[in-house]
């Protein structure tokens, strides 16, 4: 017989990843992240049939970090024809880390993908040129998808990152230099970290990005988020770059499509079925959360999950 979902389940695998905290850093190059205490550990999960299980610190807000670049490129595929951002930015993992410069140079200005900051930059470029207050509609989507009206972000996390933006704005004047990057940096990098600095618990990932379980729909809202085609793309890339440099990794441990920031926040998606979002503030080399990681290990194997 399947294994069922229920919560208790879910309380027994993050009291299995529990003794990982410890082993991993939580993220301290953005000063506002620092001061997170470790011991945050939470999960939920989302199923298309209309089930929610939490566990842990699920209902906790946290700063969702890099999860938002999938958001951002959503609102792009929106407003823009497929040609056009694919001509800005790649499809293929980048086997680097997620702030590198290295390929830009090589690659001239083209980020190899939407999910490390080169591509999400650039993806935030596109949508200073086409909405007329990003990060204002970031606000109402995110609400929208997540049926949650007090979403917001967190001013003090979007200062402390646009205080430590050196790394950040070289990657995006880089761009520029190629032609890769048409608005202002300064107002651009201002819209990324602030869509960096939202603010979301496990449980309103899990809702809000049940839609990329959907086939693009999400069961509350009457149009659709994406089309069931650009729903398969979007997985596809969080398969193969969600995790940056351990994608494969991850693949291996996991094999869902997912994507993960370093607030310590992992979504992942079983298609068809549901949407699971994990949250522990420690980080492994790559910066994706390390009990994180481990708990939907463990729960993909007890319900023999896998796109593979
Ligand atoms: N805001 C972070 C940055 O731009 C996001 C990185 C991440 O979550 N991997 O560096």
């Amino acid at each position: 017989m399947a294994t069922v979902i229920n919560n208790t389940m879910l309380d027994a695998i993050l009291a299995d990843v529990r003794p990982l905290i410890g082993r991993g850093k939580v993220a301290d190059y953005i000063p506002a992240l620092a001061c997170i205490p470790g011991n945050k550990l939470g999960i939920a999960i989302s199923t298309v049939d209309g089930q929610h299980y939490s566990a842990g610190d699920a209902h906790e807000r946290f700063s969702i970090q890099s999860i938002s670049k999938v958001l951002s490129l959503i609102v792009a595929m929106n407003h823009y024809k497929e040609e056009e951002i694919w001509q800005r930015v790649g499809k293929d993992p980048s086997g680097q880390p997620f702030n590198s410069l290295l390929q830009l140079e090589m690659e001239q200005g083209i980020p190899r993908n939407p999910f490390i900051n080169a591509g999400a930059l650039v993806v935030c470029d596109m949508l200073q040129g086409r909405l007329s207050a990003p990060r204002q509609r970031m606000l109402e989507i995110v609400r929208k998808l997540s049926g949650k009206t007090d979403i917001s972000y967190d001013a003090v996390v979007a200062r402390s990152e646009l205080d430590h933006s050196a790394r950040n704005a070289a990657i995006a004047w880089l761009m520029k230099s190629f032609g890769n990057f048409h608005h202002d940096v300064a107002t651009v990098l201002q819209n990324y970290f602030h869509y960096c600095s939202l603010k979301m618990s496990c449980s309103e990932l899990a809702r809000t990005f049940l839609f990329l379980a959907d086939r693009g729909r999400a069961p509350h809202l009457t149009s659709p988020v994406i089309t069931p085609l650009q729903t398969r793309q979007v997985n596809a890339l969080m398969a193969t770059s969600g995790m940056y440099q351990n994608a494969g990794e991850f693949a291996w441990r996991v094999g869902l499509p997912a994507k993960s920031g370093v607030g310590g926040g992992i979504v992942a998606i079983v298609p068809q079925e549901m949407a699971i979002a994990v949250w522990s503030p420690e980080l492994d080399d790559a910066g994706n959360s390390l009990a994180g990681i481990a708990a939907l290990e463990k729960l993909t194997r007890q319900l023999g999950y896998s796109v593979y």
